[in-house]
Order: C-alpha cells, then sequence, then structure tokens
C-alpha cells in the first residue's frame, strides 16, 4: 500500500481481506467491489459494486464486514451503500472479448483427471474438420498438456512490428498455452488480482487472427486462477467434463455454480470415462457408476452432451499427439466425440448445418 493511504484504511482494507464473497474463495477486496471508503467521525463510509441483484449478497457481505471491522476503535459503525452493475462493469475491466474471435467456449471440470484435456483437444479438432477456425488455448498455468495432445512442437513467435505472439498451428487448430508466458521467474502460485492482470494482458498479447470458435481449456476446479479466467474472458458458454462416479460429480456441481454466479451459460455436461467394452465383446463395464452424468444434468436442467467410453485408443492417440477423431475415427470413443462435437456447434451457430 503507498505511503499517502492513511493508516485507517490500510487496516480497513485488511480487514475486508478477510470477507470471502458468498460461496467463493475469493475475497471482496481482490473481487474488486470495494469502489470506494470515508471515514467521517467513527462511522465508515463504504461504496460496494455488486453484480448480482440477490439482496441476500449485499445481506450477508454487510453483517461480515461488520463482523470484521468489530474491536476497531477508530471504526464504530458502517454505512453501506451498494450499487449493483451487470458483470460486465465490474472487477477491474470485467470480461473482455477477443477481437476477431466469434464465440469463445471454456471446457471445464471441478475435478483433475477426468479428462477435460483429451475433451478439449478432441472438440477443437472436431471444430476444425467441420471448417470452421479454431483456436485452443491451454490456460493451465501449471501443467499444460495441449502441445503433447497435439502433437505440438513448433514454439510460438513474437510477431514483427506488433510484438503479438503467434499461435503455433497443429491440425488446422491455432495453439496457444498460458503457460508459454509465464517466465521462470514467476511465482509457484499466482495470487488471484495477478492471474486478472495476467489473463487480461495474455488477451491483448495473442495474435489469434480470425476465428470462429476459441476453446479454453480451463486448470481443473474452482478457485481463484479459474474465477478469474471465466470472469476476464467474455465466454459464450461452458461444458462440464465429468465421470460417473460421485466424487466427480461433486466437483462438477461446484464448477457449474461457479459458472453460473457469473452469469456464464452451461452448454452441458459431457460424461466421460462411462463404460468400457472389450473388444469382441457386447458387455458394457461401468467401472465408474452409471448414469451420474445423466442424473446430473437432470437435476442442473442442462443438456447432457455425451457419454464417452473408457477407450485405450483415446488414451494412446493423446499420448502420441493425434487425437482419437483425426487418428482412428471409428474407434468408439471418437463416434461421441464427433457427436458432441456436433451438439456443441448447433449450440454455437444455430445457422450452420453441422
Ligand atoms: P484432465 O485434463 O481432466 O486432467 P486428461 O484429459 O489429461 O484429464 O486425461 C487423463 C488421462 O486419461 C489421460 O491419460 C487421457 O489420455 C486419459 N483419458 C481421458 N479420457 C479417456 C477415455 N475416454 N478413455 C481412455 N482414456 C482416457
Amino acid at each position: 500500500m503507498s505511503e499517502d493511504v492513511p493508516v485507517w484504511q490500510e487496516e480497513v482494507v485488511q480487514r475486508l481481506r478477510g470477507v470471502k464473497y458468498p460461496g467463493f474463495s475469493r475475497d471482496i477486496v481482490s473481487f474488486g467491489l470495494v469502489q470506494d471508503m470515508t471515514l467521517e467521525g467513527t462511522e465508515l463510509k463504504l461504496r460496494l459494486k455488486l453484480t448480482t441483484p440477490d439482496p441476500a449478497v449485499p445481506e450477508k457481505i454487510g453483517k461480515e464486514i461488520r463482523d470484521c471491522l468489530k474491536g476497531y476503535a477508530l471504526v464504530k459503525s458502517v454505512a453501506i451503500e451498494t450499487e449493483v452493475a451487470p458483470p460486465q462493469a465490474t472487477a477491474s475491466t470485467g470480461p473482455q472479448e477477443i477481437s476477431g474471435v466469434r464465440k469463445i467456449v471454456a471446457v471445464a471440470s471441478g475435478k483433475g483427471g477426468v479428462g477435460k484435456s483429451t475433451v478439449a483437444a478432441n472438440l477443437a479438432v472436431s471444430l476444425a474438420k467441420k471448417g470452421l477456425k479454431v483456436g485452443l488455448c491451454d490456460c493451465d498455468l501449471y501443467g499444460p498438456s495441449q502441445a503433447m495432445m497435439l502433437g505440438c512442437q513448433d514454439g510460438v513467435r513474437v510477431e514483427e512490428g506488433t510484438e503479438r505472439i503467434v499461435p503455433a498451428e497443429c491440425h488446422g487448430v491455432k495453439l496457444m498455452s498460458m503457460g508459454m508466458l509465464l517466465g521462470d521467474d514467476s511465482p509457484a502460485a499466482l495470487r488471484g488480482p495477478m492471474v486478472t492482470r495476467f489473463t487480461q494482458q495474455f488477451l491483448r498479447q495473442v495474435a489469434w487472427g480470425d476465428l470462429d470458435v476459441l476453446v479454453l481449456d480451463l486448470p481443473p476446479g474452482t478457485g481463484d486462477i479459474q474465477l478469474t479466467i471465466v470472469q476476464t474472458v467474455a465466454l459464450d458458454g461452458a461444458v462440464i467434463v465429468t465421470t460417473p462416479q460421485e466424487v466427480a460429480l461433486v466437483d462438477a456441481r461446484k464448477a457449474i455454480a461457479m459458472f453460473r454466479k457469473v452469469n456464464v451459460t452451461i452448454l452441458g455436461i459431457l460424461e466421460n470415462m462411462s463404460y468400457f467394452v472389450a473388444p469382441g465383446s457386447a458387455e458394457r463395464h461401468e467401472i465408474f457408476g452409471s448414469g451420474g452424468g445423466k442424473r446430473e444434468a437432470q437435476r442442473q436442467s442442462v443438456p447432457l452432451l455425451g457419454e464417452i467410453p473408457l477407450d485405450p485408443e483415446a488414451r494412446r492417440c493423446g499420448d502420441e499427439g493425434k487425437p482419437v477423431v483425426l487418428a482412428n475415427s471409428s474407434s468408439p470413443s471418437a463416434k461421441v466425440f464427433s457427436d458432441f462435437a456436433s451438439q456443441v456447434t448447433k449450440i454455437l451457430f444455430p445457422n450452420i448445418s453441422s
């Protein structure tokens, strides 16, 4: 904090950092909700900017603000004025469109290891196969895997004159990884406000060119990083990937709640690793349980976009850098991946035939 900030304000901000936005791990200061504060006598006047018209939110935040200031001698009472602004107008600059990009879709999962990156890679190449101009952005800052899944050896280059970064291109998909822009000296764990700055910088720096769809492969989970990305980029929708088992569904629910809080449409749930059929047999082995994705989709009133079988080909092709929809389009998983991509296309571009 700079030297001209009064001590009382420094103390109040410090205390407000302990007030979490309801349902999130992030506090109201780093969320950018606190617009202004003045101290008149011992009355603290706070102006908050919220994105939701739900009266329960300012009520809950107000109570926590008063609680966190209890015991601070300079503040005896708190007057809170709230202003409700649409989500675009909050945070530092609000969700940004990416110039030249028509649709932006996030592929997310609450839990790691459910096949989110495999889904994002197969979605991107399937959309490209349909003739769409597609970009794929690996937003996993610490464990990027898309370069491997798309077999991308090329690095990115810097465009002369504009100094923007030109994505690599593999299987007709423009690929960029957020991890590539982090220097070796970046801190091991970026905090919320740093991620906001980084994401905004990233959005301005990549020369995506003209794209029909940009697929964002989000890092697993629903923490600060995910929340910041979904708030910073103007998303057209999100696909939630889960396996049928409860432990994955619990986290998928959290991911859905996160998107809904920031008014992002859930395009649907895609269940992965739904069953296994051994070659030459007709018997379905439901290794991770059965019907979890379908039940959750019904509960959330969103479409179930497919049930992808466990398929050794999906794993092998991913490891070899050519997604299964390209490398072995007749394999059991490839068919479901293609159908899923067609559904996403229909939702995003209702006027084109897929
Ligand atoms: P996440 O991005 O959710 O962490 P990945 O896409 O990296 O998950 O998948 C985890 C592992 O599971 C990878 O080795 C991947 O090849 C494999 N995998 C994903 N989906 C399937 C599937 N349907 N059948 C077989 N293996 C799969």
